[in-house]
């Protein structure tokens, strides 16, 4: 959710360390990226931006503006600038040849074998941090992801799940029962995992095109 301002105090209530030589990190909710955003007087825009457009100046159509700290989160003016979308792609070619360059995650763990995991993008990341950040963030929404079962649930009609009247050893054998066939069957889940995934893609593209018209009709 976005959240709304239409002072540059409003807005910096919503930093930490603000006034600092530190990162103003941008405390509300955040996209997938690490960026936050505001709505200012009836428009979207990410904060780092508008904070750098009240404090500073304004900054051209055609440039971007460059995190010197690499926090996207930070929202400090000092750390900010603006620069052409050229540039900034070669900053983040150095970048990406800095961490091409690593043998070792930032935990320690070697970056290779098994423990080496080729994101998407290709970059690289380490699989036992990859599987611990998944796990804390699993944790951490522990509520929300239990509420959205539940809503789904009720949707597509499934009974609501009873308490398993099973003793606790019985539950924690059948959960590492379950855990064995999952590993044996790893390749064959992950197929059908797949295969769900693009099967459905064209009616979730579908539908999110549709919100985003919807919203755009909206403003
Ligand atoms: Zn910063
Ligand atoms: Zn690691």
């Amino acid at each position: 959710m976005r959240s709304n301002a239409n002072t540059i105090e409003k807005i910096l209530k919503n930093a930490s360390n603000v006034g600092t030589d530190a990162c103003w990190e941008w405390q509300l909710s955040k996209n997938k990226k690490g960026y936050g955003s505001v709505t200012y007087h009836y428009k979207a825009w990410r904060v780092h931006r508008l904070v750098y457009t009240l404090m500073v100046g304004p900054v051209a159509d055609n440039l971007v503006i460059d995190h010197i700290c690499r926090n996207h989160a930070c929202i400090n003016p000092a750390h900010l600038e603006p620069v052409t979308p050229r540039e900034n792609l070669m900053r983040g070619k150095t970048r990406a040849a800095e961490n091409a360059a690593k043998t070792h995650c930032k935990y320690g763990h070697e970056l290779s074998g098994d423990n080496l995991v080729i994101k998407s993008r290709g970059n690289r990341a380490c699989r036992i941090c990859v599987r611990r950040q998944t796990n804390e963030w699993h944790k951490k929404h522990e509520n929300i992801l239990r509420h959205r079962r539940r809503e789904r649930d009720r949707r597509n009609g499934i009974p609501e799940r009873k308490k398993s009247s099973l003793s606790p050893e019985k539950a924690e054998a059948n959960r590492a029962r379950l855990k064995k066939y999952r590993e044996r069957n790893r390749e064959d889940l992950n197929r059908r995992r797949r295969e769900y995934y693009y099967r459905t893609r064209a009616q979730r593209l579908e539908s999110s095109t549709q919100e985003s018209e919807r919203i755009h009709a909206f403003l």
